[in-house]
């Protein structure tokens, strides 16, 4: 039997990756008995932040990595992949359908056991045969903290991130903005958005970097993760910093001027009925009252009402290196295994590719079968890769990119036909590897479908 404490987008595909492997497991998940500051439901792989997978092609690494999960029959793409919503080049899903999927599946499973209770203590692993999977995640509970802590030393580290507000389609004035994805506005584009000129951009931005922003406890200590950048953290680099980042106008013409506009903010749809859309790169640690004020000078958005607003929150994670192996077991007990982003990866698919992997791993353990670590050419194999032999001394969670893999022998010079050929590597390596190991194997198909 396996115990597996997290019942988030890593605890999931762990579950169900060892469960069609004919493995016994125990979920364990504090929600609804203890709230985090963020998650909002009871369900399990609640999305806390966007509802955005990010990219989908092969020539994007999270793309690869997507591609190599699916490959694997990984739960979480499968779910994501039937409750998509449009989102030009990305993966976006609807967060509650997506939720939903994951709970029933999970649920369902006749091998797997959801308890809702807070495991305040790292469990005990019994040897090999009863594994334990650590997947509580970046908002672990406070208790569960102290015990990693303890477990892992001085090496377990706080950081901060922010995330964006949504705001209500209806409450959208949509004479002012305009449909289109970046490059491609004659299939209408997925993003709504709201042009700025230049006067409406210095204010905008005069506004961001003046707002009054929430107190965060040891605040001097906040360090952010530099993909996930509060926008007035941004701002305050430079007045044109925002119209570099998040609010370029790249790719976009204004119907209304037949220009492009000085800069622009981009709205995503968030839900598939279209009522909800998040605002692009606007995660922020303004103060509530203070958001209403400045989104409201976005033109669009003057009368927005705003679902959810942005908010900074704590993101806790281990110093990995020091800490797994490139199977994601912890060097000092073989047995105890920890993924998701508490392991030391980034993101979303990040954190459910960590989970396959431990799951598969966990299910070894307990079959005495071999563990498994993808080959490095591969998307998975180079973030196991990463979190296990990074440098310790300055480790930061990493999303899954490009330069993690070895370089081609003879690499084009052409960067698309570059990132193209490494797919094309990593794909075939993985059907080599899986298939040795009969990993896509008929059980888990079965389980599947
Ligand atoms: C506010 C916020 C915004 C983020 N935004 C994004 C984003 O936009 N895009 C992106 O790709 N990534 C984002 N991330 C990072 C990360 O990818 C997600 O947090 C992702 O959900 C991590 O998956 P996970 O399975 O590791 O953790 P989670 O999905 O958080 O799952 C962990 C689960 O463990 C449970 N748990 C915690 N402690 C205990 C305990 N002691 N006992 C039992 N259960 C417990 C929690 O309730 C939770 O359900 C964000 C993170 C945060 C916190």
């Amino acid at each position: 039997m396996i115990r597996i404490v997290g019942g988030g987008l890593a605890g999931c595909e762990a579950a169900w990756q060892a469960a069609a492997r004919g493995v016994p497991v125990t979920l364990h998940e504090m929600r609804p008995v203890r709230a985090t500051a963020v998650h909002k439901t009871d369900r399990l792989a609640e999305l806390v932040c966007s509802n955005s997978f990010r990219g989908a092609k092969l020539e994007n690494a999270v793309g690869l990595l997507k591609e190599e999960m699916r490959r694997l029959d990984s739960l979480i793409m499968r779910v994501a992949g039937e409750t998509s919503v449009p989102a030009g080049g990305a993966l976006a899903v609807d967060r509650e359908r997506f939720a939903a999927g994951v709970t029933g599946a999970i649920e369902r499973n006749p091998r797997i056991t959801v308890v809702r209770e807070e495991v305040s203590r790292i469990p005990a692993t019994g040897g090999p045969a009863a594994p334990v999977i650590l997947a509580t995640g970046p908002l672990t509970s406070a208790a569960l903290s102290a015990e990693i802590a303890a477990l892992v030393g001085q090496d377990h580290l706080y950081f901060y991130d922010a995330i964006s507000p949504i705001v209500l389609a209806e409450s959208i004035d949509r004479s002012k903005v305009f449909r289109g994805s970046r490059w491609d506005q004659a299939t209408d584009g997925d993003y709504l958005n709201c042009p700025l000129d230049a006067e409406e951009y210095r204010a905008l931005h005069e506004a961001l970097v003046t707002a009054e922003l929430t107190d965060v406890h040891d605040f001097d200590r906040a360090r952010f993760f530099e993909g996930c950048l509060p926008v007035e953290v941004m701002a305050r680099r430079g007045l044109d910093t925002l119209r570099f980042g998040p609010l370029k106008p790249v790719g976009l013409t204004d119907p209304a001027s037949g220009r492009r506009p000085h800069a622009v903010v981009q709205l995503r749809q968030d839900n598939l009925a279209a009522e909800h859309y998040s605002l692009v790169g606007f995660q922020t640690q303004i103060k509530w009252g203070e958001q209403r004020r400045v989104l409201r000078m976005i033109p669009g958005l003057e009368q927005g009402e705003f679902v959810r607003y942005g908010m900074i929150h704590r993101n806790t994670y281990i110093n990995a290196p020091t800490v797994l192996r490139e199977t994601w077991q912890t060097r000092s007990d073989p047995g105890l295994l920890i993924a998701g982003q508490i392991s030391g990866v980034e993101g979303y698919v990040e954190s459910a590719a960590s989970g396959l992997m431990a799951g598969v791993n966990a299910a070894a353990l307990v079959q005495g079968r071999p563990l498994i670590a993808p080959p490095r050419t591969t998307a998975m194999g180079a973030l196991a890769h990463y979190v296990s032999h990074a440098n310790p001394s300055d480790y930061q969670p990493m999303n899954v990119a490009f330069g993690l893999l070895p370089s081609l022998e003879r690499p084009p010079r052409n960067r698309r036909e570059r990132r193209q050929a490494l797919a094309e590597r990593a794909l075939n390596d993985l059907a080599a590897w899986s298939g040795a190991l009969g990993l896509h194997d008929e059980r888990a198909t079965a389980v599947l479908s």
